[in-house]
């Protein structure tokens, strides 16, 4: 990326000049006794209040958490909504392109297909690690957007740094690395790039490490000027009040966060050897998320068996270079031991 480069240059035209929807609480947003300008029902408080569309008090305190400016930092309805709006943002259906590294999250395949984007699917190596050549090599002068997911959904393993590195020095795109596992990877990721790094995006989640799947709130890093651009083009109150006072809650006892974390790195750690003494487990790849890819003699009968036990994990055999292989969460200690108890029960016929 050459120290020129500027973000508009990637922006489809129509949102270069795009005037976004202006709502009441953009207009007004300082603090006063009577709100008559939006239309609100004066009862019922304090979910009466439209919510504060700039998130302004939750942007700061994840700000703060991770050492970012608040203007770095763009907030969604779940980390997909980061990734749709950035599909909008950039590229233009019919002609602009992005590169996927499969086997990965799928969300990003069904972003493109939505939005009418050529996807360009490039294969980790059979050890699952990234070859920055193959990428580059896909690139051309229509691509918009270059996702790497580390610690890598459903492979488990962390895409290496160096490689990572040589992507993003390389292109003339925007790399958007997905860090939704990162609270429990032995890497820091790549997020002290940001200020260096003027293509690049970072995406982070309260869906994993804290315990926050069920209220949606995706965390994008990136460039100031993007995150102008993703802001004129969501829904002026994406985050609902709910949301934004649970998120609060949440961020204010980050030790919380941390100690389930290292609650489940022990808790990985014992699952690890418990199935690795097994014979029907033939092989536990290594994992650098709160979950673990295993492969097995003959996947779909292990998952219905599981299951007719009440036990659900995710059978990703039919996914390319993770053949024979299931998906396992990580859970609590008392699902870990069900999960290994009942293995144990298990005969392959
Ligand atoms: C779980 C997961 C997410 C989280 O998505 P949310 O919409 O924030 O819940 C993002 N990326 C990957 C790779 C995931 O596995």
């Amino acid at each position: 990326m050459p120290d020129s480069f500027d973000i508009s240059s990637l922006v489809r035209k129509n949102i270069l000049e795009l005037n976004p929807y202006s709502s009441a609480r953009n207009e007004f947003s300082g603090s006063a006794s009577v709100f008559l300008d939006a239309n609100e029902n004066p009862f019922n408080t304090p979910l009466n209040r439209y919510p504060d569309p700039g998130q302004k008090e939750l942007k700061q305190a994840i700000a703060r958490l991770r050492g970012q400016a608040v203007e770095n930092l763009f907030l969604g309805n779940g980390s997909d909504e980061g990734i749709d709006l950035l599909f909008r943002v950039l590229c233009e259906p019919g002609k602009d392109n992005v590169i996927t590294v499969d086997p990965t999250y799928g969300m990003y395949a069904v972003c493109a297909k939505i939005n009418d984007v050529e996807r360009r699917s490039v294969m980790l190596t059979e050890d699952f690690s990234l070859n920055a050549s193959a990428v580059l090599e896909a690139v051309d002068q229509n691509t918009k957007m270059i996702f790497l997911c580390s610690p890598n959904n459903p492979t488990a393993n962390s895409l290496e740094m160096e490689a990572i590195l040589k992507i993003i020095d390389s292109v003339n795109c925007m790399v958007v690395v997905d860090e939704a596992y990162i609270d429990f990877s032995s890497s820091k990721g790549v997020l002290s790039l940001l200020s260096e790094k003027k293509n690049l995006v970072v995406l982070q989640t309260l869906s994993k490490a804290w315990g926050l799947a069920g209220i949606r709130l995706g965390m994008l890093f990136a460039h100031s000027d993007l995150v102008r651009f993703l802001s004129a083009v969501k829904y002026p109150y994406n985050i609902n009040a709910l949301t934004l006072k649970e998120a609060l809650s949440a961020l204010r006892e980050p030790k919380r966060a941390e100690l389930w974390v290292s609650t489940i790195l022990e808790e990985r750690e014992g699952m690890v050897s418990d199935l690795v003494s097994m014979d029907i487990i033939l092989e536990v790849k290594p994992s650098d998320a709160n979950f673990l890819l295993v492969r097995v003699e003959d996947p779909g009968a292990l998952y219905t068996f599981l299951m007719k036990q009440g036990i659900i994990i995710r059978d990703r055999s039919s996914v390319p270079l993770c053949e024979g292989c299931l998906r396992i969460t990580v859970g609590s200690a008392e699902e870990n031991r069900s999960l290994i108890d009942t293995l144990r029960t298990y005969r392959s016929s």
